[in-house]
């Protein structure tokens, strides 16, 4: 999501960095964040070539003062579902009004989805993107699952591939309307067909796992769809433990899965589980959809105090979360599920780079991505302190912040 530079860019001005980098020299390593205040850093091609005090800077071609803002890692938002068509604005209503869910509107983008040409999908996707880098988001994973047929799971993939090269095969999202009936065809058919079609436009592979919900897949269904993704080279992915309690963690951690997602109904083993894998499987959070869904909050507090790893994703998707802005995701982490500011930016940054694998991102260090967040503001704390407020954005090569 970054524009690539030639020239060496400058950038001075920063009141407060946060780099995530704990081995830096002279940052204030409290929190984990490794601040550094009054700081500059240098981008050169797209990645960073220095980081340290404004006063030792080496010369650069360009130079750009950022006014006395804070800069921080772009969020990772490792968790998104941005290729669709339609509105399901009035279910977010009913379910507002009382109503309960159980993913069967997922059907009703499904159908919008196919309907759409790949130009009006395009044009969607790329709004979405663009959406979250004003919010300060710069990776960005984007799953499939609203084509549910070879055609379509495979287009949705390609078109995702033009923005990220975070792309998930999400066939096992529901079971379509026409294979009502007929699941264990329709798993044939995403371990067989679907998933040779997707496979070269996607690095991950992912069930809704969720005994809970009729349309989503059961532990045995999802440990084939899981298997044949792994057997096809792609990394794994779990939708679990969304609904109720079940067996999408203890699944995700035994098949040694990059991420297990959402993770609001968590038993004592599960905790267990995913503190034992904290190296392997991360517990990627997604706030977003308790708040649209009128859920309870996953308990973000007891998986750190007991040793897991967690990310905070959006889940922006067209049914359960339709809020692209990691900022929000944020401030629900820390209000509502008991991180601190702290803990809740690390999850957004390292975290969610942990869960997607990679050590380029999500730490401001010399050899990473430039991927720089500016916040209207002289601290990061402001992300939380100013709620709603859009100050955060992700910064160009070429300097240039805003709206
Ligand atoms: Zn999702």
């Amino acid at each position: 999501m970054t524009e690539e530079l030639k020239t060496a860019t400058v950038f001075t001005g920063i009141a407060e960095l946060v780099t995530n980098d704990v081995l830096l020299d002279g940052a204030d390593h409290c929190e984990q964040l490794g601040r550094l205040s009054d700081a500059a850093v240098v981008v050169q091609d797209g990645h960073i070539a220095w980081v340290g005090p404004a006063s030792q800077a080496p010369p650069a071609d360009e130079l750009h003062d950022v006014g006395g803002r804070a800069v921080i890692p772009g969020f990772v938002d490792s968790h998104s579902h941005l290729v669709f068509a339609g509105d399901r604005s009035q279910e977010f209503a009913a379910r507002m009004t009382g109503a309960r869910y159980d993913g069967g509107g997922i059907a009703t983008s499904v159908n919008a989805t196919r309907a759409a040409s790949d130009d009006q999908l395009r044009a969607l996707v790329a709004a979405r993107v663009a959406e979250m880098r004003v919010q300060g988001t710069t990776t960005v994973e984007i799953k499939s699952g609203y084509g549910l047929s070879v055609q379509d799971e495979a287009r949705s993939l390609r078109i995702a591939a033009e923005f990220t090269t975070e792309t998930t095969f999400l066939g096992a999202h529901v079971v379509p309307p026409e294979f009502a009936g007929r699941r264990s065809e329709y798993v044939d058919l995403v371990v067989g067909e679907m998933l040779s079609a997707c496979a070269p436009y996607a690095r991950w592979i992912d069930v809704f796992c969720e005994p809970h919900s009729a349309h989503a897949f059961t532990e045995e269904e999802a440990r084939v769809v899981l298997s044949a993704g792994q057997d096809a080279g792609l990394g794994l992915r779990v939708h679990g433990n969304q609904l109720g309690y079940g067996p999408g963690v203890r699944l995700a951690v035994e098949l040694g899965a990059a991420s297990v997602d959402h993770c609001t109904f968590l038993t004592v083993e599960d905790v267990e589980h995913l503190a034992a894998a904290s190296d392997t499987t991360v517990a990627t959070l997604l706030p977003g959809v308790e708040f649209s869904t009128r859920s309870p909050y996953p308990d973000a507090r007891r998986l750190l105090d007991a040793g897991a790893s967690i990310a905070l994703a959006s889940d922006c998707n067209p049914g359960t979360c339709y809020s692209s802005s990691i900022p929000f995701v944020l401030a629900l982490a820390v209000r509502e599920m008991n991180l601190t500011p702290a803990e809740a930016l690390l999850a957004a940054t390292v975290g969610s780079a942990k869960s997607l694998r990679r050590n380029d991102i999500g730490v401001i260090r010399v050899g990473n991505r430039a991927d720089l967040t500016v916040l209207d503001a002289p601290s990061y704390l402001h992300l939380f302190y100013r709620a709603g407020v859009p100050i955060a954005c992700a910064l160009s090569p070429g300097g240039r912040h805003g709206r």
